[in-house]
This record gives C-alpha cells, structure tokens and sequence, in this order.
C-alpha cells in the first residue's frame, strides 16, 4: 500500500489530426507507411519474456494491394498457448500487487506514446494492415486508443474509491482484486484501440493476459505489443498467440484458471465460445467473465419532418465510412415517401463523388474491404439483389478484386422490409432503403424494433419533438446506442460508452467503468477495532 491517495489527470480526449497537405502529421505518417510497405516485418508470439518466432508463418499484406507482402506473423502450436498460459499465470501475483499508480503510469504513458512518438508508426500500420484512410485510422489507432488508455485509468480510480460505509468501531473496507486466473482477450481486424483496449482494459485492474488478435490486424498488433513494451508492461502479463483461433480457444478455455473472456467481434463466434466455456463451467475454479461485443444491424429512421441535409450526411458518413465495415455501420434506412427521392437524390450524388483507392492516396474517402472472404460474401449479397425482384439497386454495385479487394459503395433499395439486406449483418459498404408512408411511422417504429435480432446502435432524424420522445420510447431496446438527429457511428470514449444489447452483445460499454468493474472481484474486509467477548444480547440480561 502507497503513503498516499493519489489523484489522476482529468482526461481529455485526443485532439485528432487534420492531415492537410503540406502539414508535418501528413508527411510523417507518408513517410512510415512507405517505410512500412517496403520492410517486411516478423511477428512473434510474446511470451513471457520471449518473441518466439515460429517456422509455419502466414503472410502479412494489404487490403488493398493483396499481392504485396507486407511480412509475415507467427502461428503457435499447443505448447506455445499452454507456455503462454503458464506465463501469464507465473506474473499474476506480482503484478495484481503492483501499487495502482504504477499499473495507471504504465498505461498513461502508453497513452502519450500512442498521441505522441508512435502515432505515426500505429496511424500507418493501420493503414496497411486494415486499409483504412488517414481520418479513420487517426481517429481510431492515435486518438480512441490513447482515450481508452487515459479514461481507464480515471474510471478505475473512481472504482477503486468506492468504499461502504463505516459503522461504530468497524473499519469496512473493499479491496478491488483482479480475477483470480486470467484473461483470454480477442478481437476483431476492425480497430486498432478496440484491440489494444480488450487487452489494456482487464490489464489496468491488475490482470494477466492471453491475447488472440484477429489474422487480418498483425501488423498494427505488432505495434501495439511494442507499445506496451515500452510504456513498461511486465512480460508476461500481456501474451501474444496468434493462429488458429480454433486451436488456441480448445486449450485456453480447457484450462481451470480460465476466469474471463474479453471478446469483440462477430455474433456467431461469440455465441460458441460461449457455449463451449458454459460447457467446461465444471473445470473452473471461478464463475468466469464473459464479456462480448458482437455485431449489428444499424439503422436510421427519418421522420417527414427531418432535415434532408441531415439525413444525406448520416447516411453517407455512418453508412460508408471504413467501407461500412464499423459495427456501428448503418445499414438499414427507414425514409418517409414524401422526402426519400430527395434524400436518395442526394445520397447517391455523395456516392458518385467518392474516391477511391489506396489509403496511400489521401483523397480516397473509400478504400478497400478487408479479405476475399469479404468481398466475395458482399458480392454475392450484390449479384442476388440485382436479380431479386423486390430490390432495386440505386448505385454502387461493381467490384474488383485483381489488385485490392474493392467493392464501389452500393445503395438498394428494397420494398420488403424485411428483405435480406434489411436483416443480415453484410460488414461492409451495402446500404439497404426501405421506404414508408409518412402516416405509418408509428408502425415502422415497430418494424424497426422487430426485424433485426441485433440490438447496437440506432438513430432517429427529426424536427419533430413528440415524435422524438415516441419514437425514444418505442426503440428503448432497439440500440445500446441510441442518436438523434446524427449518425449512429463514431462513439467517442468517454462521451457515448459502446456496447449493444440482444444479439449484439453484453452491453458492459467499452470505455466506462461499467467494463472496468466485469475484471475486479471485490472482496470485503471488515476490521472490528475492540471485539466482543460475550456472545450474550443486551435483551438477554
Ligand atoms: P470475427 O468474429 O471473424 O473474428 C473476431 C476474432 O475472433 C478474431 O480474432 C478471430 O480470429 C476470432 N475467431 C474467429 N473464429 C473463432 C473461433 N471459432 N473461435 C475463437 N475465436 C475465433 O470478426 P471480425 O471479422 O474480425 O470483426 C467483425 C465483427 O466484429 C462484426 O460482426 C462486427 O460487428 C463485430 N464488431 C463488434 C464491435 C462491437 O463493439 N459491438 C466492434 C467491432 C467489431
């Protein structure tokens, strides 16, 4: 225990990065992602002390240069993810002791390595490896990360200060313990801070981590383990596996001192870890954690009386950006028949006007979509559209994947409302409209609330206040989060926590506190400063 309550910096959250010709941000960022494309890297498994580099490696390339290597990553094997457990475990004591504001300095000092000397180098890597565009990976990589980092480290001091009451000569005290075993992390190719966050998050409370980054986000995977490196995490306490996620779950969640998952990424993955972790539930020591933020199916409901301007933009931003491939994408657009032509008018203008291209290109508003595998299921949901007979497809609609996996950003249009671009979760540019009579909101609501089995985020566009309070009401379960009168992406770390209901997850809210305490165990400690010494009751003399 320190000699001292300490306090924290207020966090603030990152200021991002204009990128304008001729800025040095511009150029150095340039200048890595060249110096990136050209040297290709290694990436080992961490464990423990070692980077294990292992002789069955997959290539590392870009999105949107498929055929260019870029380097190539490990694949562990059974012993690697059993050294890995044993690892993490052989720290555990040691750091869930470390006094708190040497755990909180570790990461804020992350967090000013990620804003400061590694923005580039985590800016470019994101580029690279998921092909993202300079807005979407500073804002992502640079700014969200370094957030997650700084927020976390003042929600856990707000947790770590709240204590019960004292009571006459007791001294009632709650120790925030880490779990008891370790953390099995993995994430999604999506987002560099979602990925850093799943690991840094349990972390901070003093937890040892087995981490499984997804196969399509090594390289900027690599630079986060450098990261972290740097700012001081032990070895050991955050141990990297990559390769097969079959493999690398059998052993980890086989294991008795398995006590949590922290997991992003699709709903169908997370719905089989979890029957295999209720499955092995006798094995454990502990109840574990599960803690999974999965998919969506967004959606923007414009009322009659919504600004069309509005609409166009949250359509265009919140349905595009990234390619659409944000789980906060919307992707299923309700409009009212007095307006729509308007707005799709509109939408589509957007749509002809956007670049695209290499993230290299600064222009390029539109880059490529992740893997094959992605394309090739967008393609297919494309080609079908084009032949089904209650679907209609208003632009986009090409692909070409010769060089870098590029699907041009589609807009259907569909008068079923439960068409299947209206349902299924596609993660990538593909916009699907439906369109309502202005009259039938309040049964749209409904359909809004009942088509899909996802639950993450949602926005209403409206002048119209006592439709706004209805339309709040009727969707209260619809969306984790909620927006009005904006587009349902681009959650900001402290200010909109994330995190969906229903099939799109457990709703603990990365980037809050309500995260931060699924990887504590309290315990309760009460001190009695002069005992009793006679069991008798007053009443009983
Ligand atoms: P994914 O489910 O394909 O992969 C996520 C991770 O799970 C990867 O590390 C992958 O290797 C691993 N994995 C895959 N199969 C596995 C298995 N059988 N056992 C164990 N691990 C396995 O998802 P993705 O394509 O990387 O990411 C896109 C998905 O993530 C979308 O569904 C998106 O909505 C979701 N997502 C959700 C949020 C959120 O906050 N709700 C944020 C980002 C992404």
């Amino acid at each position: 225990m320190s000699n001292g309550f300490f306090s924290y910096p207020k966090p603030l959250n990152e200021p991002v990065l204009n990128y304008r010709a001729g800025s040095n941000e511009r150029n150095e960022v340039l200048a890595t992602y060249k110096n990136m494309y050209s040297n290709p890297v290694t990436v080992p498994l961490y464990i423990g002390e070692e980077k294990i580099v292992t002789e069955k490696r997959a290539n590392m390339a870009p999105p949107h240069d498929h055929k260019h290597v870029l380097g190539t990553y490990s694949l562990a094997e059974k012993a690697h993810i059993e050294d890995a457990i044993t690892a993490a475990l052989a720290v555990k004591s040691k750091w869930e002791s470390m006094s708190f504001e040497h755990r909180a300095s570790i990461f804020l000092k992350a967090a000013d390595l990620i804003a400061g000397p590694y923005r580039a180098k985590i800016n470019a890597s994101t580029m690279l490896a998921q092909s993202k565009n300079i807005f979407q990976a500073e804002i992502d990589a640079a700014c969200e990360f370094a957030d997650f980092l700084r927020f976390g480290v003042a929600f856990a001091a707000d947790i770590y200060a709240q204590q019960p009451i004292q009571g006459e000569g007791v001294i009632n005290r709650l120790e925030y313990r880490a779990l008891e075993g370790f953390v099995y992390a993995i994430t999604p190719f999506n987002f560099t801070a979602i990925a850093g966050n799943i690991c840094a998050a349990p972390a901070l409370m003093g937890n040892v981590i087995v981490w499984k980054p997804s196969d399509h986000q090594m390289l900027s995977a690599k630079v986060i383990m450098d990261i972290f490196e740097e700012a001081g995490v032990p070895a050991g306490v955050i141990n990297l596996v990559s390769g097969d996620p079959v493999l690398i779950s059998d052993i980890v969640l086989a294991h008795k001192n398995f006590a949590g998952l922290h997991f992003t990424g699709s709903t169908e993955v997370f719905k089989n870890l979890w029957t295999q972790i209720g499955n092995n539930l006798s094995t454990y020591q502990n109840y574990p954690r599960v803690v999974g933020e999965t998919g969506g199916k967004d959606f923007i409901f414009a009322h009659h009386t919504a600004d069309i301007s509005t609409v166009i933009t949250a359509i265009t931003r919140g349905g595009y950006e990234y390619q659409g491939q944000k789980c906060s994408a919307a992707s299923r657009i309700y409009l009212p028949a007095s307006i729509a032509d308007a707005i799709i008018t509109g939408v589509i203008e957007n749509i002809k006007c956007f670049s695209i291209g290499s993230p290299e290109d600064m222009n390029n508003f539109i880059t490529a979509v992740i893997h094959e595998k992605s394309f090739d299921k967008l393609v297919h949901y494309i080609e079908q559209a084009k032949q089904d007979a209650d679907v209609e497809v208003l632009a986009g609609g090409s692909y070409d994947k010769s060089a870098g996996y590029f699907v041009h950003p589609t807009l259907l249009k569909t008068t079923n409302p439960h068409y299947t671009t209206m349902e299924t979760e596609l993660f990538g540019p593909v916009v699907t409209v439906y369109i309502y009579e202005d009259s039938e909101w309040e049964t749209t609501l409904e359909l809004v609330n009942t088509t899909s089995e996802y639950a993450l985020t949602g926005a209403i566009i409206a002048q119209d206040r006592v439709f706004i309070e209805n339309a709040s009401k009727k969707l209260r379960h619809a969306a984790g989060n909620f927006y009005i009168n904006d587009k349902p992406s681009g959650a900001v770390v402290g200010q909109q926590p994330f995190g969906g209901s229903r099939a799109s997850g457990t709703n603990d809210k990365a980037g809050s506190a309500l995260n931060l305490l699924r990887w504590v165990s309290p315990r309760l400690i009460k001190e009695t400063l002069v005992p009793a010494t006679d069991y008798r009751y007053p009443c009983m003399d």
